[in-house]
């Protein structure tokens, strides 16, 4: 990182004396796509500060010791179907086309989930041959729920209990440390079942990854003059040192309230990153275990993301975990009524906006975080500069 204006963890003289009109905390994909429309759209100058030490939030990557590029907290791939925000992202980055496929081992065969034909015809030792004969099996196993509301539900209503148990059940619940029928529906739904024999993850019309990786395009977006960046650096530590008009907060919104009506439940990750020398590992990017009784529920091996040529190779184990950095929301009802009272006391607070993952407490992907961030930034020059005509 050569270019970007970086220090930390002690505010230099200079961004002490100066008075940033933002101070934007998380340098992710909310608060740098943030800070990068309101320095080269607004004039306006911001100081982004991350307790990491690096930019890029959780879709950060960098090369390993082998010389592998991977991502440090897990395999994140772009995909999207709005054309603005690739757009937008196409201004740092050029990319490179990837189709993400994954594969679940279940009765000790590697089969496609989502779930599709092939998978059917796999472990049944079927042979449907059309999508109307694959409708009419899963509609044969179904068992319909009067009312969809958990993770549980929605999966047992399609494909009925034992396909449920075999795929979902036992991720789920090391995965989130709670029964899938303890979740909202919202959860186990990002996983549709096929009856076609489509084995991409996600069928989004925009599915590329940055040709050049993901810190490579954060660094293309926050190298503006107007942007300083302090890393290793806590809000709590430096937030009496700078002087700055408004606060945006992309870290968790309970723990800046100090957690005061009870902690805001995050589930965590612990990433066993290993390095091989062979060429590969596994035949695609991702596989997924939901055996319980195995620990970890997925392995990635990121040349297959990213097209690196290389003589060795490297994978991550996912072990989920109470404890650790907060990764992930989680989806439920008493907790999405636990963060309306940390929203609502947001909302009588002046002077700081929460956006993102952790700020909003949303289940977004990137794309939507991304689509979150450009839709404050209008709000903002809106109330700058008066609407734009019509
Ligand atoms: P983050 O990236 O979490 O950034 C927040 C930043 O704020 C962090 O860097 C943190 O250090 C900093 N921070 C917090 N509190 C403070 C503080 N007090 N002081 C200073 N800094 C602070 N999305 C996809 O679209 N595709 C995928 O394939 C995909 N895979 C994923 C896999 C995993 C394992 C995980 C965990 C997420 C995945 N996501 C994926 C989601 C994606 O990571 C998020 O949508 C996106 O990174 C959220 O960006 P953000 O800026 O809101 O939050
Ligand atoms: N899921 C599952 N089995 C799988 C894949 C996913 O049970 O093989 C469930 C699990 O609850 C998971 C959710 O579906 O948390 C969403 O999956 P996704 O791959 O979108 O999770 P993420 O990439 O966000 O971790």
């Amino acid at each position: 990182m050569h270019s970007l204006n970086v220090t930390g963890p002690s505010p230099s003289q200079s961004d002490q004396q100066q008075a940033f009109d933002y101070l934007i905390v998380g340098a992710g994909f909310a608060g740098s796509v943030l800070a990068e429309r309101l320095a080269a759209g607004l004039n306006k100058r911001v100081l982004v500060i991350d307790r990491r030490s690096h930019i890029g939030g959780n879709a950060y990557d960098h090369y390993d010791e082998a010389g592998v590029l991977i991502h440090r907290y897990g395999p994140h791939i772009f995909h999207t179907n709005a054309q603005r925000i690739v757009d937008y992202l196409s201004r740092f980055t050029q990319w490179r086309p990837y189709e993400h496929r994954v594969l679940a081992v279940v009765d000790g065969q590697q089969v496609p989930i989502p779930i599709n034909r092939t998978t059917l015809n796999a472990l049944y030792g079927l042979d449907l041959q059309s999508d109307e004969e694959a409708e009419r099996y899963l509609a044969s196993r179904a068992e319909p729920v009067e009312t969809i509301r958990t993770s549980e539900d929605v999966v047992v209503n399609q494909i009925g209990r034992e396909l449920y148990e075999k795929f979902f059940r036992g991720y789920t619940r090391k995965q989130w440390g709670l029964d899938p029928s303890q979740l909202d529906k919202m959860v186990t739904s990002r996983v549709p079942t096929r009856t076609n024999t489509d084995d991409r993850y996600f069928t989004d019309t925009f599915q590329q990854m940055p040709l050049e990786g993901y810190t490579r395009m954060f660094e293309r977006m926050l190298d503006h003059p107007n942007i300083s960046i302090m890393l290793n650096t806590d809000y709590r530590q430096v937030r009496d040192q700078v002087a700055y008009k408004h606060l945006i907060y992309c870290g968790p919104i309970d723990e800046y309230f100090d957690h005061c009506f009870g902690k805001l439940p995050y589930r965590s990750l612990k990433f066993e990153h290993q390095s091989l020398e062979q060429e590969q590992f596994q035949s695609v990017a991702t596989v997924n275990y939901p055996d319980e009784t195995v620990p970890y529920t997925r392995i990635s091996e990121y040349k297959h993301l990213t097209g690196q040529q290389h003589a060795s190779t490297s994978i991550t184990y996912e072990y989920p975990s109470a404890e650790g950095d907060p990764y992930y929301p989680i989806p439920r009802p008493e907790n999405a009524e636990l963060y309306k009272r940390y929203e609502q006391l947001a909302a009588e607070t002046p002077g700081v906006t929460f956006l993102g993952r952790l700020g909003t407490y949303k289940y977004y992907n990137m794309d939507q975080v991304v689509g979150q961030a450009l839709a404050l930034y209008k709000r903002i020059e809106e109330a700058h500069n008066g609407p734009a005509p019509g």
